[in-house]
Formats: C-alpha cells, structure tokens, sequence
C-alpha cells in the first residue's frame, strides 16, 4: 500500500526534514519539531505524490486516499483529546499548502475549518468567549467561501462594512457576539445566492472541499507564473499539511508571539522576540497593541515581559530556543503560541539578519563550536559586508524618494547639489557637502568626484565612467537615473514634479539606487573585531589571489588596508587629469611639431615616474600591473575656446591650425576608435614615455624599498597577436635602453588586457607574446552584447525587470557568453604557455557570483576597486570552499 498522508505530533511521527520532496517544505519541517519532542500541534500531511497522482487522473484521489486521512484524523483527535464535529469539544483544523520550495502567498489556505452552528456553540463554551467563537466562524465562513466555494471576497467584506455601518462601529472588534451571529447568517445567505449551494455544515465535507482546493491552487494562474519564474517544475506538486488550530486570543493565559534565538539586528547572543497576551498571530504584526518582549532582561519600566507574565511557557520556549538553534546550528527564527498556558511551536526557520549580525552570529557560533571555522566563512552574504564599511541612511530617518538610478557605488551621502568638479572643488575647501550631479562624468570630473561626498549621473550604466571611478575611489554614486532632468545652464535638477536649484541638498543611497529629497541624516560604519577574524579565515580558505584597481597612493594604501595583495590595473590616464599635466597632455596630442611634442612628452614622463615610484613604494614588493594609455584621445582635447587659447599660446602655434587639428581628432565611435593598442602603435611616443617611466620607477623604488621590483607593464585593448607583438618589440627595446643607462638588472612582465573577443578567440597566438593576461570584462562585455557601456541604463534595468536578462551584464559576469569567452582565453592562453598568469580586472573582479566563476575557470586572481576588496576576499573563500564541497560530493 502506497503512504499517502504522514501524521506528525502526538504520538506518531513519521516525517523527517529530509523527506521535504515528498512532505513539502511545511509538511517536513513540522514532521522534524515534532520528532525532537517539540510541542507541536498534531497533524498531518498529504503528500506531493497525491497531488501529482491527482492531476494525472483527472483530479481524482487515489482510492485509499480517503481511509488514510480519517485515520490521520483521528490520530490528531486522540492527540490533542478533541473531536472533530464534536459539540462540546471540537476540533478545529488549519488546512495549508506547501511545496518543495516555498511560494509565498501563491497557493490557498483555510483556518478555523470543523466549525458550523453547532460546534461553534461548544467552542463558545469551552474557551468561555463566545465573541472569539462567532468570530472565528464568521472569518472562517469567508475565507472557505471565497477560497473553496469561488465567493467573491470583497463580498464578505461588503456585508461586514455595512454591519459596521449599521451598527455604528468602527473596529470589527467592537462588533459583539450576538451581532456576529447575524452577520454568519448573512454571510451563509450570500454564499447560497452566489453558488446556488448552501455552505456545508459536515466538519468532513469541509476538510475535503478545503483538501481539494489547495491541491487545486496548485494550478492557479499566480501559481503557473510564479513557477514558471522561478524554474519549478509543475511535476513537484504541492503536499497538503492538516494540522490542528491553537489560539492564542482565548484569555489571559494565552498569548502568540515571534521570537528570535538571538538579536536579529546585532547578533547578540540574547532571547530576542515579541509576544501579545490574548492574541492572534496577525495582532502582532498588524500593530494596533504593542507588542511586549520576551526577557526581563531586555524590559523597560512599563513593559510586561513574558518571563513575568507567563513564566512556565516562557521557561518552556527558552529550552525550546537553544535545542532548535543546537539542532539547526543556526540562528532561528520561532512562531509560537500559548493556549490556555500550554506552549505551542508553530513554525522556526533560519531568521533573518543584519549584516552586523550575521557576521557576530557566524563567528560566535564558531567560537562556541556549533559551526566549523569553513560553515562561518560561508554564512556571511559576501555584499553584506558593504554595509559594514560604508554609512548607511538611518533607518529611523523620515525621507521623500526623487528618483532612482542604478546602485553603482555603495554607501550613503547627503550634500547640496553642483553641477562642475571646480564648484565641488571650491566648496569642499570650505568644508562644505556636496553631490555632484552630472549628465554623465568623464575623466576632466575626476577631482570634482574626489572632493564630492557622492555623484549622481542620469546617464550611464554600472561600468560607465562614473561608476567605476566612484567605486574606485569609495565615493557613492547613484548613476543614469534616467528620469532626472540636468539643466546645465539654468543650474537645475527635474524629477517627480520638484524643481531643485544649485545648493539645494539631496541625499543618495548607493546601495539601492534612491536619491532622496533634502538632507536624511546618515550612520556610520562600525567594524568590529569580528570582521578582522573572519577575514583571516577567509584568507586561509580561499586560493584566488585579490589584488586592487587603483592608482594613486591614497587609493592604494586604501586597498592594503582592506588586505589587497597588489595592484591589478593602474590606469593610467587616470593621472593626466591633474590641472598641472592636463596642459602637457592637450600639447603633446594637438602639436604636429616634433620637437614641442618632445617637451610636452619629457614634462609628462617626469609627473609618470614619480606617479610610478609612489605605487611601487606603497606597494613595497607586491605586484602592481601597470596599463599604458588606454582610452581614445578626443577625452583630453581643449574643449572651449580658452582651453583650446592657452594650448595654442604655450604651443605658439596658430589657433585655427589647433582648432581644425581638433575636429580631425573627433570620432563617430570613440570606444571602438583610435584607443589602447592602436594609439600605441600609431604615436608610439606615447607608450615609449611611459615604459621608459615604468622602468626608471621600478629601479629607483627597488632601492628605496630594498626589495626587487618586478613591473607588470600591460597593453589594453589588443585584438591580433602581431600588434601585441609590436607593442612588446617597442617596450623591450625602450626598457633595455634604461638598463643600459642605469646600469642594473631590471625583471619585467609584459602582458595584455583580453577585451576584445578576437582575443579571447586566438589567445593561444597572443599568448606567445604576452607573460600575463589580465581580462578586462567591462570592455569584453560590451563588445560581446554589443552594448555600451555608457547607454546601457537606459534600458537594461527594464531587461532586467522582465527576465530578457537574468542580471546586469556589467554587474554579474554574462556566465553563458563573456563567461565563454573568458573560459576558451585561459585554455587556450595555457595551451600555448602552461601555468600562465591570468587576472581579471573588469568590475566583474568584485561581485561575489562572478568571483565564484573565475575561481571555476583556474584564473589566479581578481581586481577590484579598493572598497570591494574584503567583498572579494570573501566571495573567493566561498567559492573555493564550495568548489571543494563539489568535489568531494
Ligand atoms: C575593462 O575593460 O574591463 C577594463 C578593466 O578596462 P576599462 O574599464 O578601463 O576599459
Ligand atoms: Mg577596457
């Protein structure tokens, strides 16, 4: 004979939590508390098989389905010493679906079932409160009709509001027993009017009208849907869980509550909870009594806490607390109810938490060895810990949202707006906030961006110029928030209907995206001892190397203090913006004669080298990759005529000579224009000022911090071997001089960005050329999609949103296809040279989904902004952590 039903509770258990295919996850949860002697009401549960076994035969029940059932239901009769359809002593019944998986709200549910004219009558007797008898009718009269019986549930609701009208009340609980009893009547008569059925009376035909309704619900439209999101296959089914009904609302001695085993906000290792004397499980969240806590411990003046007033429950739910958190061996998260002074466990499930205290509770529980050091490293969301290093908006603080962008830098910043990196600049030297609100930024905003506390962009998406250099620096940044109007000229800022000025003040978060109207006042970051504990175990367990972007010295101390163990890409053009070399650079760029050329170039090379020493210095030894001039030259020409005066007065050359000059350099396409390589090899002086740089740098910073110094010196954007292999000969040459001049040995690797897909595709050609790869995913992303980077905002959100993409591509790393990619390039890349050094330096390096995909493909380290680095240095623990949980299973 097939088990259909698996009773729980009482004296015959047979579930357990591993059967959660078979009992859903509800039905197996409860079958497990009830087998380690937790007072859980008895009942029992349908299995999924019915269900399955159901729809295959056209909505029938197996045949012993039925004699199963009235034997599980007696089981619960006996437990619980209550009869179902008894008059004096009934047994109610909860009748709830629960699949494998949970589908919050997506399926039907019944309460208070086993109730008609006359049980209702014993029920008013037995719990002494007719008021809470009639009640429980009436709701349960509503919920059956509308969920079992089709009735419309605004109907109920009608009738009760004219009732309520009628009778000159304004709260269903001032509504009496005897009015009640009327309103059943009405209720009844509405469900015959509407069905052309009367509503059934036998407790028995309720349970299977209930039975089939939920299996029926399975199959509802919200159900398919949901499903069909979240990939579930219609063939789990769902299981039927039939449990008896506890109060907590039948007196002083009864009382429900939440609790939590321990502080959910700080992690604490304290009974934490909420309880209401004579009350529902909806009274508590619902708000209108105040809930009371649990401990004395944790009781203000006024407060009744439950150790007091109800003490052998409370003693009873305290032992209760550490046998669920022993045998989960994870913080718990409790629904219970007192009924007449006997505790009930109704539910318990892993509790949510704070970032703070998932971290405390991770590594408490290690140290109290209820969890290896390995299960603590893998209990702490990897993006949590941004909100442990950033501040956050205080939850306590009123705030009106404007608009919403894309969360590209995290953290939260309050500031009056400007619109120019000049204004930042002049008001932060007086000490003043301010946010920087732009269209988008380019690298001339980088010194506005550093002095701002955030940078709002309504253009752009989540690798745009704003975002990576926000991110880079630790600055929040909100970008393309596409619904925001910038008027440049009128000093103005549009969204939602508000006009904001120039000193207006905004706030932004940038872990959600939101810009907020005015100043929402902020909490700092707060990080404990726990944090460093957990980031050395993290160390310990992960085999991906976490190196830094970064290129100055203040970022690159940044990213040591975080743990960075070297830098993964200095970009280098990051360092022509300063207003002291922008002039060399727009020289050097709009001359056509060589010996001016040669001067600007001499200028710059002397800011490089020291740029160089300094990162090698605060380095001291570690590796720091170094890229050569990437991004196309239009992003350093004059742009107004003064800017374009005073390169024509330091040039002596003739203003429309330079004008035209600067027109010529413009592009359609700049991202796919003249840039990295290909400017390498065309103005090879260029790439030759800044090997010879490199080189003189890492020789003199070699003395000074009496380490060798091995430069990594890499080439962006390479699509063929031969300009690799050109771009290489040039540097080898350029480097070999400076030994020649210095008269030392100087150790070098010469590597290159793999960017574009041609790269990835012939990375075993290109790989005889170059000592390392470094994957630049940001480029590699828009090239593969054929997105840009920088007007991917204005729709991806909305790709997102309807599941076209499962995430932003420049977010997460595209697994199926840039993943690809990455995949062939190390293969290939090691065919030609075995054990080769591959990094990745797109955004990608700080996402912990993506970290756990370069950890599968053997890349040997990852680069990210300083700020992510803990991020990634625990994403890379987890993964490989779960790589060796894969392997061993
Ligand atoms: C990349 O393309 O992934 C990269 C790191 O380079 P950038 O973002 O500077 O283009
Ligand atoms: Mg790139």
């Amino acid at each position: 004979m097939v088990q259909w039903v698996y009773c729980f509770g009482g004296t015959r258990n047979e579930g357990r939590a591993e059967m959660r295919n078979l009992l859903g996850g509800k039905g197996a949860n409860l079958a497990e508390m009830a087998s380690i002697g937790l007072p859980v009401p008895a009942g029992f549960t349908i299995t999924t098989e019915v269900c399955t076994a159901y729809y295959k035969n056209a909505c029938a029940y197996p045949d012993d389905l039925k004699a199963q059932v009235e034997n599980a239901l007696r089981h619960i009769e006996q437990a619980i010493g209550m009869g179902f359809g008894d008059k004096k002593n009934p047994l109610l019944v909860s009748v709830r679906s629960g699949a494998r998986v949970s589908m919050p709200g997506m399926m039907d549910t019944v309460l208070n079932l086993g109730l008609n004219d006359e049980t209702v009558e014993g029920l008013a007797s037995s719990s002494g409160d007719p008021r809470f008898a009639w009640d429980s009718y009436r709701r349960f009269i509503q919920m059956y009709g509308s969920v079992v019986m089709g009735v419309p549930h605004h109907r109920f609701e009608d009738i009760l509001e004219e009732a309520k009208h009628a009778l000159r009340v304004q709260d269903d609980t001032e509504i009496t027993a005897e009015q009640l009893r009327v309103l059943v009547k009405d209720y009844r008569a509405l469900v015959l009017s509407e069905t052309g059925k009367e509503f059934p009376t036998d407790p028995h035909v309720q349970l299977w009208g209930a039975i089939g309704a939920v299996f029926g619900s399975w199959m509802n439209p919200r159900a398919n849907t949901y499903r069909k999101l979240h990939d579930i296959p219609a063939e789990w089914g769902t299981a039927v869980s039939v449990q008896a009904m506890v109060f907590g609302n039948m007196g002083d001695d009864c009382a429900t509550g939440v609790c939590f085993t321990r502080d959910p906000s700080t992690g604490e290792n304290v009974f934490y909870g909420e309880y209401l004397v004579n009350a529902q499980g909806e009274d508590v969240v619902a708000g209108i009594r105040t809930p009371q806590p649990m401990a004395i411990a944790r009781a203000e003046d006024e407060q009744k806490p439950m150790e007091t007033v109800l003490p052998e429950a409370y003693a009873e739910l305290s032992r209760i607390r550490s046998l669920l958190e022993g045998h989960h061996r994870d913080m718990q998260d409790i629904e219970f109810t007192v009924q007449k002074n006997v505790l009930y466990i109704l539910q318990t499930r892993s509790g949510k938490r704070t970032a703070a205290a998932a971290l405390k509770v991770a590594i408490d529980m290690a140290h109290e060895g209820l969890i290896t050091q390995e299960e603590a490293i893998l209990r702490v969301p990897p993006s949590s810990l941004n909100q442990l290093l950033h501040p956050a908006l205080d939850p306590k603080a009123e705030r009106t949202q404007l608009a919403r962008g894309l969360p590209a830098s995290p953290g939260a910043a309050a500031g009056a707006i400007v619109f120019t990196a000049e204004d930042v600049e002049a008001h932060a030297a007086r000490d003043e906030d301010v946010i920087l609100v732009r269209i988008e930024t380019s690298p001339e905003d980088v010194h506005g961006m550093h002095a701002a506390k955030g940078v709002l962009t309504t253009r752009g998406g989540m690798t745009s110029h704003a975002a990576v250099v926000a991110r880079g620096m630790g600055r929040v940044c909100v970008a393309g928030a596409g619904g925001i109007q910038v008027d440049y000229k009128a000093k103005t800022v549009t969204a939602g209907g508000h006009v904001l000025k120039e000193g207006d003040w905004i706030t932004l978060d940038g872990g959600t995206g939101s810009v907020y109207l005015g100043r929402v006042a902020t909490i700092p970051p707060v990080l404990s001892g726990d944090f460093a504990t957990l980031m050395g175990w993290a160390d310990d367990a992960r085999r991906l190397r976490v190196r830094a972007n970064a290129e100055t010295i203040a970022d690159a101390e940044t990213a040591l203090s975080f743990g960075a163990e070297g830098i993964g890409l200095a970009r280098t053009e990051h360092m022509f913006f300063a207003p002291e070399r922008i002039g060399h650079v727009r020289q050097m760029i709009m001359t056509e004669n060589p010996a001016l050329r040669a001067r600007a170039i001499e200028a710059l090379q002397q800011f490089q080298r020291d740029d160089f020493i300094g990162l090698f210095r605060t380095m001291a030894g570690l590796p720091v990759t170094i890229r050569l001039l990437d991004p196309p030259l239009h992003e350093f020409l004059p742009h107004g005529e003064n800017e374009l005066a005073d390169v024509a007065a330091a040039l002596g050359e003739n203003i429309e000579v330079l004008r035209a000059r600067r027109d010529a350099l413009s592009e359609s396409n700049p991202m796919l224009g003249h840039r990295g390589c290909r400017l390498g090899i065309t103005a090879p002086e260029i790439y030759a000022m800044q090997v010879r740089a490199i080189a003189q740098a890492a020789i003199r910073a070699a003395e000074i911090v009496g380490k060798p110094i091995v430069p990594e010196i890499m080439i962006p954007l390479v699509a063929t071997e031969e300009e690799l292999k050109r771009t290489r000969a040039a540097a080898e040459e350029t480097i070999k001089a400076v030994i020649a001049e210095e008269g030392v040995e100087l150790k070098y690797d010469i590597g290159t960005m793999i960017e574009l897909p041609r790269a990835a595709l012939t990375a075993e050609h290109i790989a005889h050329e170059a000592d390392f790869f470094s994957f630049g995913t940001n480029d590699l992303t828009q090239t593969t999609l054929g997105l840009s980077r920088d007007d991917a905002a204005s729709f991806l959100p909305f790709y997102v949103e309807k599941g076209i993409l499962p995430r932003d591509p420049f977010v997460s790393i595209d697994q199926e296809g840039v993943g690809a990619l990455v995949r062939m390039g190390v293969m290939k890349g090691r065919t030609t040279r075995p054990g080769m050094k591959m990094g990745i330096c797109g955004e990608h390096g700080g996402d912990p989904d993506s970290i756990a995909f370069f950890e599968s493909v053997g890349l040997d380290y990852v680069s990210c902004s300083p700020f992510r680095v803990p991020v990634a240095r625990l994403a890379a623990a987890q993964a490989a952590l779960q790589k060796r949980e894969k392997t061993i299973a």
